[in-house]
Parts: C-alpha cells; structure tokens; sequence
C-alpha cells in the first residue's frame, strides 16, 4: 500500500503534509487521544488553557514540565526523516504541523509550518522577554517544576498554543494557502479532531486537491480521502519514500522509426544467408512492424522453417552474425535467438512455417496494422506501463493482460480474414 501512497505523491504535486501528535508517538512522546495518551491522565483543557494558567501557572506547568524534559529527550523517528527527506527530494513542499515537539525540524525539515507552537521558547507574561528552550529547561529545576522569569521572576509561559488561544495568524494562514495549493495534503498521525486545523483537508478538496490519511483510528475525511493507510506512520513513510527512490531500471519506448523496415530488410537477409535452405519465408513481425506503433527498439524476425529443427552449421552461422542461441526458452515450438551487446537490437523467432506460431506472429501485425486506432491505444498503454515498470520483467507481467485480451480479438479477427 506504501506504493499507492508512492505514486500519488508522485502525481500530485505539490504535496503539502498536515501531521500531528501521531506521527511522534514512534518517538517515545505519547499523543493525545489514543489509549496510551495523555488524556488518559490528563484532561489537557484542563491545563493548557490561557484561563487555567491565568489561575495557575504552577499547575500547568506541573503538566508541561515533564513533556519538556520528554521532548528535549526524544529523538525525530522514520517518519520524520522520510518526511525531511522527501522535501530534499522536492517530492514535499512544506509540512504542516500540529506538535511543538521540534522533531520535524531537527530531522531536516526545512519548511515546517508550527500552527500551535512549539517549545523553542517561553515568555515572560510580565516583562516579555523570550527564552531559548536550553535556558528554560535549568529554569524549570530550579523554580521547582515552574520556570520564572530571572529578569522579573514571573512564572514564563510556554510559546505554545493553548486550547483557548487564537492561532499564530501568520502560521495558520500559510497552512491554508498551502492546503489550497496542495495537489494532495497527506495527513499524518492526527485525529482531526482539534479546529481550525482539522478544516485543512476540507479546503484542499474544494480547491480540487486530494487528500491521503496514514493514522492508526479514523478521521472524518476518510470517506473523501484517495487513500487511507491505518498503519504506522515511520513504517508506511518510509517505505513509500523507498518506492519513490528506488533506483528504476528504466524500460525503453520509442516512437515508430521509418527506418525500422529498412533495418528489418537487412537483417532479414544475413537470417536468410545464416539459415540457408531450410527457411521457407521471413517475416517482419512484432511491435516494429506496425507503422504508427510505440515500441521497444528491437527488430523481431520470423524465420518460416520447413521443420523445426536447426543444426549445429546453422546455429554457427547465427553466432557468427552475432546472435547468442537460447533453444526454446520457455516457448515450445520456437527456437529463439537474439542479438545486441547491453540493449537488444534483434531477436529471431524459427519456428515452423504455416504452424501455430506463425500464423499468431502474423495475426498480430496483421490486425494491429488494419486497426490504427488499437494500434494507438496499445502504444499509449506500453508507455504508461513502462514509465512505471521497474525493469523489463515488471513492464512484461504488467503488459501481459492488455496484449492477451488484443491478442484474443486478433486471432478471432484472423481467423475469419485468413485461416
Ligand atoms: P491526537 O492525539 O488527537 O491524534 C493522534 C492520532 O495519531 C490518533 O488518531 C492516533 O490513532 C494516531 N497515531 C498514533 N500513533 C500513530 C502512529 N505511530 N502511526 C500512525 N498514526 C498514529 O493528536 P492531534 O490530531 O495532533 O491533535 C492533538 C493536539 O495535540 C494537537 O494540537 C497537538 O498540538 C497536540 N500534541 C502534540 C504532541 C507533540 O508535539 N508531539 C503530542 C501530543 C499532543
């Protein structure tokens, strides 16, 4: 499935990635609403609140300083590394993110858009001087679990946003430009639960974007996401950044080349020479020998013999024009050869003249080349399939069943022009 999520990245771009508290939880620091989470021993609007710490900065604190001991221990995990790297990649244009746990930037990321905050600083609600997170932490010991200011001795204020505080206006426009921009906002490890972030994927759908889910429970947008993985977040990240990177082996499909028939003609020859006698007739076929029609560039040949049987002169000759001999190879009935140092240029299919195999070669170019438009419609799938393919095995396998339903209408159509 990482694989799907692999190649709608890869389709829509710009993708913009909305995470939250899930995508930190492989990091050791628990979320919010899963069994495990800190609501299971706090209520956090009971303590990250502006009114609860206007009442008790002491209190909330006894709630955030353990989390920042936690955070300032916790290491970014998969998730974050392949989200880091993917903007590396220009595959991620920027990330939007709910937790103010720092692990996005310190895996690399470089547009991270922190619509709560985040505990790189706390202030001092009573002189506003900031704090970096390093001269918090000792402050936090030495005021006893509730840092205070060393200018005014007020109780600081952790930059994050409580539940009962407007957003960073900045932060929280950028994320709903760049949900609107987003060709797919990949939601990460949140419940959606917590406005106005939650309405991010809303506006990428009505903007025509799509929208991808990878969280452990379900989100109101499942039934309008393209893809929804319930699987974890560092292992379904990193093993769609693996599918994006791999290193393809490319397949190649070019147009038709004119010069095809021409190459054919002289190659037919030398096969004519290298055979001798025993060939009754040699035929262009395959994809080459259907003008119009996409194709790997390789010139097939078959070679209409009088029986399908070869001797060791003949399969001498074929070598010395350069062809390796394969025997059968896996096709009873045709003895293959082929030639071309790194890619193929030829291959030579003998097979018995009038038998099965070479009247399907013949059914073949014959109903692609007096049905242009199939023609067309079979070059625009090989295209399709090889830009995808890993390798020529991976472009066969996938190709298959496309050619196996043409080759079913050929050989009925054959069958009633010719047989
Ligand atoms: P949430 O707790 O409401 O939801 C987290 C979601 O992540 C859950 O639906 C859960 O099923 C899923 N999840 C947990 N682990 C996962 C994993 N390994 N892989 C995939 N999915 C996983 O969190 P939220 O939606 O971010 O909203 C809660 C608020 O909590 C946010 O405002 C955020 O600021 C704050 N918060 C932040 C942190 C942090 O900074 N790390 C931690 C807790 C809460």
């Amino acid at each position: 499935m990482s694989v799907a999520l692999a190649e709608l990245i890869r389709e829509n771009q710009p993708c913009v990635v909305l995470t939250g508290a899930g995508v930190s939880t492989e990091s050791g620091v628990p979320d919010f609403r899963s069994p495990t989470g800190i609501w299971a021993q706090f209520d956090p609007r009971e303590y990250a609140t502006l009114g609860a710490f206007r009442r008790d900065p002491a209190k909330v604190w006894r709630f955030y300083a353990p989390r920042f001991a936690m955070l300032t221990e916790a290491e970014p995990n998969a998730a974050h590394r392949a989200l880091a790297e993917l903007e590396r990649l220009g595959l991620v244009r920027a990330v939007v993110t709910q937790n103010i746990d720092l692990l996005h930037e310190r895996a690399g990321s470089q547009d991270v858009v922190e619509v709560h905050g985040s505990i790189r600083t706390s202030s001092c609600p009573g002189c506003s001087a900031s704090y970096a997170l390093a001269e918090v932490v000792p402050l936090i010991e030495a005021g006893e679990g509730a840092p205070r200011c060393p200018a005014c001795t007020e109780i600081l204020k952790p930059d994050v946003v409580f539940f009962d505080e407007l957003l960073p206006a900045d932060a929280i426009d950028r994320a709903y430009e760049l949900a609107e921009q987003a060709r797919l906002l990949l939601v990460v490890g949140s419940s959606l639960e917590v406005y106005p972030v939650a309405e991010l994927p809303r506006t990428t759908l009505d903007a025509g974007g799509k929208v991808a889910v990878v969280n452990r429970t379900p989100t109101w947008v499942d039934g309008r996401a393209a893809l929804r993985l319930d699987g974890s977040a560092a292992e379904v990240l990193d093993a769609a950044l693996a599918a994006l990177t791999s290193r393809r082996t490319p397949v190649e499909v070019v147009d038709y080349d004119r010069e095809w028939p021409r190459r054919y003609e002289e190659e037919a020859a030398r096969v004519r020479a290298a055979l001798g006698e025993s060939v009754v007739e040699i035929e262009h076929m395959g994809s080459t020998a259907v003008p119009g029609l996409a194709s790997k560039p390789v010139i097939d040949i078959s070679a209409g013999l009088r029986s399908l049987e070869l001797d060791e002169a003949q399969i001498a000759a074929m070598e010395a024009q350069g062809y390796e001999y394969l025997g059968e190879f896996g096709l009873p009935g045709r003895l293959y050869f082929r030639k071309g140092a790194g890619p193929r240029t030829h291959h030579v299919h003998a097979v018995e003249w009038g038998g099965e195999h070479w009247h399907r070669h013949r059914a073949f170019r014959e109903y692609l080349c007096s049905h242009p438009e199939e023609a067309a419609e079979y070059a625009a799938e090989k295209r399709r399939i090889a830009a995808e393919a890993d390798g020529l095995e991976e472009y066969w396998e996938r190709k298959q069943p496309f050619v196996d339903e043409l080759f079913a209408r050929a050989w009925r159509w054959y069958g009633h022009g010719y047989a």
